[in-house]
């Protein structure tokens, strides 16, 4: 058989490639943890974090 076997990036399980609609991924489940890896990833970039600490500023001024 000329199956292809994929192993699932986040738990290494062997996954069939043909017919996996989660693809490169074993389950769904997976397939989810990567997106929120990669979103989480995107966000914690895209909000740098000189604003964080000035913020954190602001607040402290008020009291
Ligand atoms: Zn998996």
């Amino acid at each position: 058989m000329a199956r292809k076997l994929v192993r699932c990036p986040i738990c290494r399980k062997p996954v069939s490639w043909e017919g996996n609609p989660y693809r490169p991924f074993c389950s769904e489940r997976c397939k989810l943890v990567d997106l929120d890896y990669w979103l989480s990833e995107d966000y914690r970039i895209s909000v740098p974090r000189e604003i964080l600490e000035d913020e954190e500023e602001v607040e402290g001024g008020e009291v």
